[in-house]
């Protein structure tokens, strides 16, 4: 009997986004193997932690690397190092904040968005710059650093457009003597972002494993300076304190370090010809079925170099044709009265699936 029929549980391809809630990515053989491997037997967590760092931060072209339990849990480690100046005492204190010395980290704005409150889960007090829906200028921000300030965290999707470049935060905050944290979670592809944004000046970028990463859901990565990456090896999880939640297994660590080595050794343009060929076998499926407006967009919904095909099918409202397309199994993305396909988390055998599934539904849906 399969776990799906044991539990009662549906199973779905995601052809919609790598929402965790939808299970994000899978994890491709590699890793797997690895996690199983390292699962049937003991090792020394900080030895494996501080290794695969080193091995991380050598296939990432940066100084230091380290293994989070995801991009949420990355920033409530970074808020926590950044505000507890590495001190052992304000570390397990947080997120009582009394013994830090700087206990504020600045934010755009024009970036707001959930994951922040992981970084206040820290106990880190959120300064926010600017008004909602204006524009932040560069002289606000420097007006926002004060002594207290620990950290500036940046978004580098949401709100960008109405926010100063990334470059010049970054010799704001450098001529301040205040670390830069980006937090570039879902931009994967391209690979190069994985340097991009710390070769930039960023002290730390962070980004989640079970995106496009195709690694362990509850696994992310941090790559940047040693010196932040010294003090989560002393302070994070498992040590006691306000991150211990946010453990993570040795299983987490083998596969996500496979996960990017895997990823890394897939040339950038094989990857995208790979995504296209899928975009392509969707976009053809959705002009059999009468989809009108067809259009490959060359970005994912945050940005990322990761194509995907939207159209607006044919005698049925998007909106109902994905609801029934999900009672078939097949994850899809609707906006603006636009059906939206994103391959990026399927096989090409996968997505051969999710085609035929597609053109069943719209064929049926469009007959009633
Ligand atoms: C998805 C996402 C996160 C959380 O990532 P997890 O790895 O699921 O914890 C954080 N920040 C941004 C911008 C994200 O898109």
């Amino acid at each position: 009997m399969s776990i799906f029929e044991e539990l009662g549980v549906h199973c779905y391809l995601n052809a919609e986004d790598t929402f965790t809630s939808n299970g994000a990515s899978c994890m491709g053989d590699e890793t797997y193997r690895a996690m199983r491997e390292i699962s049937s037997s003991w090792v020394d967590l900080a030895e494996l932690q501080r290794a695969a760092g080193e091995a991380l931060a050598r296939l990432t072209h940066n100084e230091a690397a380290y293994v989070s339990a995801g991009a949420a849990s990355a920033l409530t480690l970074c808020a926590a190092a950044a505000v507890s100046g590495g001190d052992r005492d304000a570390f397990l204190a947080l997120p009582d904040t009394t013994l830090c010395g700087r206990d504020e980290v600045v934010l755009l704005t024009p970036q707001r968005n959930p994951y922040a409150r992981s970084i206040a889960a820290s106990g880190a007090k959120l300064r926010w710059v600017g008004r909602e829906g204006r524009g932040v200028s560069l002289g606000e921000l420097g007006a926002a650093l004060t002594p207290r300030t620990a950290a500036i965290f940046y978004f580098v999707y949401h709100g960008a457009a109405l926010c100063p470049p990334l470059e010049d935060i970054l010799v704001l905050a450098s001529a301040n003597g205040i670390p830069v944290f980006v937090d570039a979670a879902a931009q994967l592809p391209p690979a190069e972002n994985l340097w991009k944004y710390t070769e930039l000046g960023a002290e730390l970028a962070l980004f989640s494993g079970g995106k496009g990463l195709a690694g362990p859901q509850d696994s992310g990565i941090i790559v940047g300076k040693r010196r932040w990456v010294e003090r989560f090896l002393a302070l994070g999880a498992p040590h006691e304190g306000v991150c211990r939640g946010s453990k993570v297994t040795r299983e987490a660590i083998a596969g996500l370090y496979t996960a990017v080595r895997v990823f890394l050794s897939e040339p950038e343009e094989e990857r995208q010809a790979k995504l296209l060929r899928k975009c392509e076998l969707a976009g053809e499926t959705m002009r059999r079925c009468g989809f009108t407006g067809l259009r490959i967009e060359p970005k994912g919904p945050v940005g990322q170099d990761s194509p995907r095909v939207t159209g607006v099918p044919d005698g049925v409202d998007a909106q109902t044709l994905r609801e029934a397309l999900r009672r078939a199994g097949l994850l899809v993305g609707c906006e603006g009265g636009r059906l939206s396909f994103h391959p990026q988390m399927m096989s090409e055998e996968q997505t051969k699936t999710a085609c035929a599934i597609l053109e069943e539904t719209a064929r049926r849906m469009k007959e009633v």
